[in-house]
This record gives C-alpha cells, sequence and structure tokens, in this order.
C-alpha cells in the first residue's frame, strides 16, 4: 500500500522511515518545493495535522499521513506550541534550530530545573481522498536544560531533558528516541487503531 508522509523535514522523514518499517507501506515523501506554510495556521497541533493531510490526500489522491509536532513549556503557558518551527521567526531551514533554542534559553533564563518542565506533543492525522480520518496523538515529557546535550535528533533535542534517563533527546542512540518519543508513541497508538479503520479504507466485497 502506497502511504505519502507528507512532511518535508528531514528529521521527521527519517523518523517516520525508522518507525513504519515494520508496515507492508511503501512511503513516499513530497519534494521541498511542496512545503505550504498556509496550511499550518491553526491554533492547535489537531488542526494543522489535519488540514494538512487533508490537502496532500486530496491534490495527490493518496492515503496520506500528517503530523503536527511541538513544543509546550509549563513556564511559558505552553508556548511555543504550534508555533513551535517558527519561535525565532526564522523562515528558512538554516539555522533555524538554533535561533529557536538560542529564544528558549534567553525566556527561561535561570529558572530552577523544577520550574522548566515541558513536553513535547505530536497529533498524527492518516486520510484518503475521499476524506476517512484517523487522529492519534503521543506526548513526551520532561524539562529544559540550562545548555544544549548531544548531537542527534533535530529541533529542541538537545535542550530537551528526560529526567528518569538523565540524558537530552539529542544524547539518546538511534532507534532510542522512536521507542520513547512524542511522535513514537503516536505511531505505537497509530498501530492499535490501524485494523479497524482500515476495514473503512477497503470494505470486504
Ligand atoms: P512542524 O513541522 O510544524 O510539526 O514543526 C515542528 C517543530 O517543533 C519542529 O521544527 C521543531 O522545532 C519542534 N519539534 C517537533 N518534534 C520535535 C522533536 O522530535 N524534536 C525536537 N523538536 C521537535
Amino acid at each position: 500500500m502506497n502511504i505519502l508522509i507528507a512532511t518535508t523535514n528531514r528529521g521527521k522523514q527519517k523518523e517516520y522511515s525508522e518507525l513504519l518499517a515494520d508496515l507492508p507501506w511503501e512511503l513516499s515523501f513530497p519534494g521541498p518545493e511542496k512545503d505550504n506554510p498556509d496550511l499550518e495556521n491553526g491554533l492547535t497541533f489537531r488542526e494543522n495535522a489535519v488540514s494538512k493531510a487533508r490537502h496532500y490526500a486530496r491534490t495527490g489522491k493518496v492515503l496520506t499521513l500528517a503530523d503536527d509536532s511541538g513544543l509546550e513549556v509549563d513556564a511559558l503557558g505552553g508556548r511555543p506550541g504550534v508555533f513551535s518551527a517558527r519561535f525565532a521567526g526564522h523562515s528558512g531551514p538554516e539555522g533555524k534550530d538554533e535561533a529557536n533554542n538560542a529564544r528558549l534559553l534567553r525566556e527561561l533564563g535561570d529558572l530552577p530545573r523544577e520550574k522548566r518542565g515541558a513536553a513535547f506533543r505530536c497529533v498524527i492525522c492518516v486520510t484518503d481522498p475521499a476524506g476517512r480520518l484517523l487522529v492519534v496523538e503521543g506526548i513526551l515529557r520532561g524539562y529544559i536544560n540550562f545548555k544544549p546535550r548531544g548531537q542527534n535528533g533535530f529541533g529542541y533535542d538537545p535542550l530537551f531533558m528526560i529526567p528518569e534517563l538523565d540524558r537530552s533527546v539529542a544524547e539518546l542512540p538511534p532507534g532510542e528516541k522512536n521507542r520513547i518519543s512524542h511522535r513514537g508513541r503516536a505511531v505505537a497508538e497509530l498501530k492499535k487503531k490501524w485494523p479497524e479503520f482500515s476495514r473503512t479504507l477497503f470494505p470486504s466485497p
């Protein structure tokens, strides 16, 4: 079965390739020229994931998976949330993560560790060209460190600490992030709900 993974973010593309490797799915990805910020104008992750998935499914006439994800910081009242990718106002991919991380550190200043709680949230939507929808969510809780640690992952990973492991997400070996991450948890939920949903896509004769 062919499914379009509607993200141009290379970090996410790599993670989905690993997370979905055990399914009999043929994955394809949109080219970078397909990036469409107008599809991410919603006020919730769910709204954005659904609007992205619907757009790509209709225009490509293909079963599509889209997600919206981001960082919610307790001390910032849940910001940057749906604005995570644009937190520092950077538009192009070059240097965007560094600028976002620098702004996050600046906003949190010297708040003590117990006030630096945060969550990564991921909402995934799968839809077909007829508009049938499956929506799932995954969350990872942790706290924001005082300086970046580690080289793996992308985005806010070097600042996001997992207290139980005393490591940042960017310090986790490949594969380990997917096992515990917000995206990994949303995909686990998707796999649980897939058998029932897929029966609505391909009703038996
Ligand atoms: P999206 O492509 O609109 O979902 O943007 C998500 C943004 O949230 C990314 O650009 C990152 O800044 C941040 N983000 C989402 N998931 C992760 C993750 O797994 N690690 C680090 N940052 C993430």
